[in-house]
């Protein structure tokens, strides 16, 4: 079965005259799809013998809500989704001042075993298909009533360990007669895959790349993120580097502060050297406790006295604002606590 959602108009065209349809059909389709419908039967101006064939050669991804967790304190509203196939991922969707942003997996799961993560604790099943990452969109989309305007790839799972599908989504997601949401307003979050990040600039999105760190050296980092053996931090910041010079956008780090491990004054020095001259900004973020990791959130003078050591070396840190702390808001967790009950 083909997935229709995931074409590219062009494709679609394709699929549809190399069928026997006319070429205005596959506009239609088109149209439909982007509409968000869910089926090919309610595609109402469609005639019988064409729904007939979609029906029996494609399919249409959805992402069915099988959970729903509304914040009491500040509105965040967390997803556990169902797949066509019956695998779960999760979405969350923040509200802030200039609009509504949502946080999509892209795999289920992920290969990448960062031992702070709740998904990198829970393995890895596979990755997701463009028209699985934007039918979480829709669907937050539909069920909110809202427009979304910002995107952030934070959910379960390793974007760049999905190449071909994430530039898939975000080709899709961006353009115009799509969800039409800006590059600009698009984060991408990577772990360090070193080498995909020289292939994501070549692209020269406008995007912004957030890069998890984490650690100021190698020493702390491979403890924590096993990618860090197979790509070491001098090879990262090498390439993030070289991102802003090909892209001339401005590269992001997080850095979660986990108490006693990397929330040092040292590691602040150590960390401001390593980014020295390079334009960036840190977004620090207290680590969400994760079961079974045996982490503790850095103290809160820690962050206070860690973000003035950046500053001074002329490094902008900020300390992220933890949205969603009574409903398990940082991926991984729902679904982690859902299906280790059921
Ligand atoms: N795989 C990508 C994107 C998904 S993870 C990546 O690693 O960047 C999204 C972000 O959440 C990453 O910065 C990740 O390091 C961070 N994260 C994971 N577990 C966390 C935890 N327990 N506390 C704080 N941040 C966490
Ligand atoms: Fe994967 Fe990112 Fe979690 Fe690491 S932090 S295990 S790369 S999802």
């Amino acid at each position: 079965m083909l997935d229709i959602k995931s074409l590219y108009y062009p494709e679609l065209e394709a699929f549809i005259t190399e069928n026997g349809f006319p070429k205005f059909r596959a506009k239609q389709l088109y149209g439909w799809l982007n509409k968000g419908a869910v089926s090919f039967e309610e595609m109402k101006n469609l005639p019988k013998n064409l729904i007939e064939f979609l029906s029996s050669s494609c399919y249409i991804s959805v992402a069915n809500i099988e959970k729903k967790l509304v914040s009491r304190y500040d509105k965040t509203v967390k997803y556990l989704f169902r797949l066509c196939d019956g695998e779960y991922v999760e979405s969350v969707v923040m509200s802030y001042r200039h609009g509504y942003s949502i946080c999509v997996s892209t795999q289920v799961g992920c290969k990448m075993g960062c031992t702070f993560c709740a998904t990198g604790r829970s393995g890895f099943s596979r990755s997701l298909a463009a028209s699985e990452i934007l039918a979480q969109i829709e669907a937050a989309q539909k069920d909110l009533e809202i427009r979304i305007s910002n995107i952030v790839l934070m959910g379960m799972g390793e974007p760049l360990d999905n190449f071909d599908n994430v530039i898939r989504f975000l080709k899709l997601v961006s353009s115009e007669d799509g969800l039409n949401i800006g590059m600009r307003h698009i984060t991408l979050s990577t772990c360090g895959i070193v080498p995909r990040i020289y292939d994501l600039a070549e692209y020269r999105f406008g995007l912004t790349l957030s890069v998890s760190l984490h650690a100021p050296d190698n020493e702390t980092r491979s403890k924590t993120m096993p990618i860090n053996n197979r790509y070491p931090i001098e090879q990262l910041i090498k390439a993030c580097r070289d991102y802003f010079d090909i892209t001339g956008r401005r590269v992001s780090f997080e850095y979660a502060m986990i108490d006693g491990v990397n929330d040092t004054d040292e590691c602040a020095e150590k960390l401001s050297r390593l980014l020295k001259g390079l334009n960036c900004h840190v977004n620090l973020i207290p680590v969400n406790t994760v079961k079974g990791a045996g982490y503790k959130k850095s103290r809160a003078d820690r962050q206070r006295a860690f973000t003035e050591i950046l500053n001074k070396h002329s490094i902008t840190a900020t300390v992220r604002r933890t949205l969603g702390s009574d409903i398990d808001a940082s991926c991984g967790q729902l679904k982690r606590n859902y299906t280790e009950k059921i």
